[in-house]
């Protein structure tokens, strides 16, 4: 394994993030977005530094504290800094010093290292710039809220859109009867999109994948109560563990140095539930996929407060042949366009670089004197086949975790999750800038798939060229 790894050093308490960058001058593009999550977000706040106007639908009537561990890894940390919440997104991080491993009836396999709180590579460190954020979701989400809202994104909550229209001239949506107009619209509506199916025309039912994630997060003061567990949340320090066996994995880490905790089991399961970050689940039909498990996996489980589990099935959905209208001032992104496999650990990366992509495609296309419906164009074209590519990495993931045979000793470099240097180095705002001209004339994507590289080539570099992973929950 290479020796490369990301720097995990927290910053000092004292420094902050002011001054923050100001919205760029008026663009004159106006970005209609619905759905206020993290690649809508995102995508709000690039488009504000770029000058653009945008309004944003939310349907959610207010943000409740729902979710849990999330990890913005450096191909999208890259830009935490240039929005100017570096400092404040720090604070909620998890600096663990990485990740232990263990068989199923508890068996030491490795500890995947990371680097201890306060260490530093300095100039060393290829991800100086683009650091890893790993945090909750809510603290996440919260702050992005916070910096849309300061740079003029208007946030209209509580707004449903239930029909998208699309002229030559214009692209909008419907709420509540009411007609908006933008330049473009983009449905940045998360896994369940309606986006999908009434600008693209793509009913594309979910399948069961198979698996299904408890989780949940609460005190971690809970944990260390039980002194059969405590060890797994050590006082004003986080720490992660997680434990694999046939066909399932368990995951629990602290956050906020020791004072937050979540666990994950991720198992096969044949209900055919649908996605939701609200299904409630019952802590006994958890322990029932680990009663030949380590009494400590137990012990985590017991601790979990009445209501705190949260049942979420994951599905499938076949790539979608295009992510953009014909018209081409409307387009889906993030989980609307390419839900992701929590074992990627790439769901709100990709997200993020789909977003920044299409801020700045619009600039470019603006400057060029270029319609705008060629930016959404140009933005699929640059995205597709990376986005592929990164989703087959949950699929590996998973399966090096789940499929071990346990009659042999386990090789601790076959099981632990891979990255690869083409996904994290990679800079999306460059990237757009690089290539524009090239995508503009490039065929759209969906007549290219026959040339998409073979997922077998993708594997290969996935694992040749690894880098110590920052673990986040998977
Ligand atoms: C409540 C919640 C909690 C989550 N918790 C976690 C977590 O703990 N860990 C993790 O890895 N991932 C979590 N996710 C998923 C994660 O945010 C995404 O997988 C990833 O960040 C990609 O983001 P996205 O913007 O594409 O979608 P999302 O972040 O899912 O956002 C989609 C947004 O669109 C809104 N929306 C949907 N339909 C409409 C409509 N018709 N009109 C207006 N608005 C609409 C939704 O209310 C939501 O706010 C959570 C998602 C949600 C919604």
């Amino acid at each position: 394994m290479s020796a490369i790894s990301q720097s995990r050093g927290a910053p000092d308490p004292s420094l902050t993030d002011e001054p923050r960058p100001l919205p760029g001058a008026p663009s004159g593009i106006k970005v209609i977005i619905v759905g206020a999550g993290i690649g809508g977000l995102a995508c709000a706040i690039e488009s504000r530094l770029e000058g653009h106007e945008v309004i944003l639908f939310e349907q959610t009537k207010e943000f409740k504290p729902l979710g849990d561990n999330i990890g913005l890894f450096p191909n999208s940390g890259r830009f935490v800094k240039r929005w100017g919440i570096h400092y404040e997104l720090s604070k909620s991080c998890a600096y663990p010093d990485g990740l232990r491993w263990y068989r199923y009836d508890g068996q030491f396999i490795t500890h995947q290292r990371q680097q201890k709180k306060g260490e530093d590579m300095g100039d060393a460190n290829p991800f100086k710039d683009a650091p890893l954020y790993d945090t909750t979701r809510y603290d996440l989400h919260q702050l992005l809220i916070k910096r849309a809202k300061e740079l003029g994104v208007q946030i209209l909550m509580n707004s449903r859109v239930a029909k998208y229209v699309e002229e030559t001239d214009f692209a909008g949506v419907e709420v509540d009867g009411k007609l908006y107009k933008g330049d473009v619209v983009l449905g940045a509506d998360g896994v369940k999109s309606k986006a999908r199916e009434l600008v693209l025309g793509v009913y594309d039912a979910p399948r069961p994948s198979g698996y299904a994630i408890f989780r949940t997060s609460y005190s971690a003061d809970r944990i260390r109560a039980n002194p059969i567990c405590a060890h797994l949340a050590p006082v004003d320090e986080d720490a992660r563990s997680i434990w694999i066996g046939p066909d399932a994995h368990f995951i629990i880490g602290t956050t906020k140095s020791g004072k937050e905790m979540h666990w994950l089991l991720t198992h096969l399961d044949k209900a055919d539930v649908e996605e939701s970050w609200m299904y409630p689940g019952k802590v006994e039909d958890a322990l029932e996929y680990v009663k030949d498990w380590d009494p400590v996996v137990k012990a985590v489980m017991e601790t979990t407060p009445e209501g705190a589990l949260v049942d979420w099935k994951l599905v499938f959905r076949d790539p979608l042949p295009r992510w953009v209208s014909e018209g081409g001032r409307t387009c889906v992104l993030g989980d609307a366009a390419h839900p992701f496999l929590p074992t990627s650990q790439q769901g709100a990366s990709q997200a993020v670089e789909d977003g920044v992509t299409i801020a700045h495609a619009l600039s470019i296309a603006k400057k060029k004197g270029l319609p705008l419906n060629v930016a959404l164009k140009v933005y699929q074209t640059l995205r597709y086949e990376r986005v592929k590519r990164a989703q087959q990495l949950g699929v590996d993931n998973r399966n090096r975790m789940h499929k071990v045979d346990y009659t042999k000793p386990i090789d601790p470099e076959a099981v632990q999750l891979q990255f690869a240097l083409w996904l994290w180095q990679h800079d999306a705002i460059q990237h757009c800038h690089d290539n524009f001209d090239s995508a503009l004339v490039a065929p759209m994507v969906d007549q290219l798939t026959s040339a998409s590289p073979p997922v077998a080539q993708a594997d290969k570099l996935a694992i040749e060229q690894p880098v110590v992973a920052a673990v986040a929950a998977a």
